[in-house]
């Protein structure tokens, strides 16, 4: 007979999700790997704080809890948040980790992490198989004056037109990917949407983009709204929602970033291949959206 998974949780893990009933820990789906896969969760705000990432007295930030109970429930990674980058993103203690996760914002300035980590984690530690980082909203509003990073990433924040209170369709293009499969085709939801300059359409696969003609208020370009790529051997994927605290209670949202997550690992296949020609052809839609409203 096998130990049920609930034992084999961390007591810690337990005590830290008191509403979920052992039937849904036990219902988790894959073992977990032998050595345990461990996430090192960036949430520090360098610039603009984020109500996502803004921790309570002893307690975890929204974006935090919802990420430590994903890896929890699914039995399949554990997290470690910080908010002091540069104590804890090191070279040394990178070694510690599978998975790295930024949910940040500010320039080199003000999220300081030494130039030795850096260099570090993209000329060695991202390229690893297995390795993996993944951008949440606002990771793509740090670093901008450092080429590196969102080479890295594929793109770097260039204002919000659409902000927390609007409501935009979104265009799944990749329904087999793990990372968009969980959406469907098309949805609606409530949040600020990015977008985006330094945008490197020929170096990564976009699995979502804002759907113009069924947004409100339009714009001549295409935004993507989620992409991955291979960087290396690693892997890296970009999810541009998540501003609302609401969206990391979604199970929709959460299903996506533990489909990112099972990518990166190797347990789920996703295609990577770089996909210039959808972004040159929301682009084209963009611009005929915008143009009809216009005209009318
Ligand atoms: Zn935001």
């Amino acid at each position: 007979m096998s130990i049920p998974r609930f034992l084999r949780l961390p007591l810690l893990a337990v005590l830290a999700i008191p509403f979920l009933s052992l039937s849904s820990l036990r219902a988790a789906e894959p073992a977990p790997a032998k050595k345990a896969v461990r996430m090192l969760f960036v949430t520090q705000s360098g610039g603009f704080k984020h109500g996502s990432v803004t921790r309570k007295p002893y307690q975890l930030a929204p974006a935090e809890r919802a990420m430590t109970e994903l890896g929890a429930t699914s039995g399949l990674f554990r997290v470690d948040c910080t908010q002091d980058a540069f104590a804890d993103f090191t070279k040394e203690n990178l070694q510690n980790y599978d998975l790295v996760m930024f949910y940040t914002t500010g320039g080199r300035d003000k999220l300081k992490i030494s130039d030795e980590a850096l260099d570090y984690f993209f000329n060695e530690w991202l390229k690893q198989k297995g390795h993996g980082f993944i951008g949440a909203h606002s990771a793509a509003d740090t670093y901008a004056e450092y080429q590196p990073y969102w080479d890295m990433i594929g793109g770097s924040f260039n204002g919000h037109p659409w902000n927390a209170g609007d409501k935009v369709t979104i265009t799944v293009h990749d329904t087999q990917h793990p990372i968009s499969k969980p959406w469907g085709g098309e949805f609606e939801i409530q949040d600020e949407i990015y977008q985006f300059k330094n945008w490197q359409p020929e170096k990564v696969r976009v699995l979502m983009s804002l759907n113009m003609a069924k947004t409100a208020l339009k714009k001549p370009y295409h935004v993507p709204i989620a992409w991955c790529k291979e960087y290396g051997n690693g892997k890296v994927f970009h999810m541009s929602l998540g501003h609302n605290e609401a969206v990391w209670a979604n199970p929709l949202y959460l299903d996506s970033m533990l489909g990112g997550i099972k990518w990166i690992l190797g347990l789920e296949s996703g295609d990577a291949t770089p996909n210039p020609d959808v972004s040159q052809a929301q682009e084209a839609k963009a611009k005929a959206d915008f143009e009809a409203a216009q005209s009318k």
